[in-house]
């Protein structure tokens, strides 16, 4: 089952109190990831857009109108691996209806508004050992092709501790839906058939005693 809006409230509230970096990093990029700037960019920004999680549309929807909405529903060929391509969506979300929004002004950012994708950003979880009994959640950087260049990947500063380690329980919250856990254990799955196993950034690993 899909989490509910107030467990979505709470993860807001818990991102709200930290930041990936003592500063505000749209600066450096003209806020690449919202789709404002020329910054590097391949697609128009009328592009950029981001998937809600399952559930997540409850919350969005008490204030609505600063998003562009669009309901897309999965279907057979988005759970579907090609030779050129791989599943967009493992085959659990079959026939889903999931939520696409667009910031309207991104200039005008809802801070206490935004979408988990981007107070997630610029991590990924990854699932070690994905679907068997020693699974693991750890975190990564972003590693998926995006339209735009992002420098808190490109130059890996020093990300917050406390920043990581609040969004690594915010993960751990989300794996609980089941549909999140297949989306983010194929991905992993994929990623380690691809690359091989990825740099960890979150938990840090730990030092040995002597
Ligand atoms: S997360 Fe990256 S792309 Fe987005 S505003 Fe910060 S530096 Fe720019
Ligand atoms: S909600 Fe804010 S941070 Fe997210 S894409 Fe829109 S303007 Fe950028």
């Amino acid at each position: 089952m899909a989490l509910s809006k107030e467990t979505y409230r709470e993860l807001y509230r818990k991102l709200d109190e930290v930041t990936p970096v003592p500063y505000d990093c749209g600066v450096l990029c003209g806020k690449a990831c919202c789709g404002v700037s020329g910054y590097d960019r391949a697609v128009e920004d009328g592009d950029m857009g981001l998937y809600l999680y399952p559930g997540e549309e409850d919350l969005q929807k008490e204030d609505p109108d600063w998003l562009r909405w669009s309901e897309e529903q999965v279907e057979e060929e988005d759970i579907t691996s090609t030779d050129e391509f791989a599943a967009l969506f493992p085959p659990s979300f079959l026939g889903k209806e999931l939520s696409f929004v667009k910031c309207k002004d991104p200039m005008q950012c809802h801070r206490e508004h935004r979408p988990l994708q981007c107070r997630l950003f610029p991590t990924q979880p990854h699932l070690l050992h994905a679907g068997k009994r020693r699974e693991r959640l750890v975190l990564i950087l972003n590693d998926m092709d995006l339209p735009y260049t992002c420098p808190l990947i490109e130059e890996e500063p020093p990300l917050s501790q406390e920043w990581l380690k609040t969004v690594y329980e915010v993960w751990e919250v989300l794996l609980t839906d089941p549909l999140v856990h297949d989306m983010v254990a194929l991905n992993s799955l994929e990623r380690e058939h691809d690359v091989g196993q990825p740099t960890v950034l979150w938990p840090r690993a730990r030092r040995k005693l002597n």
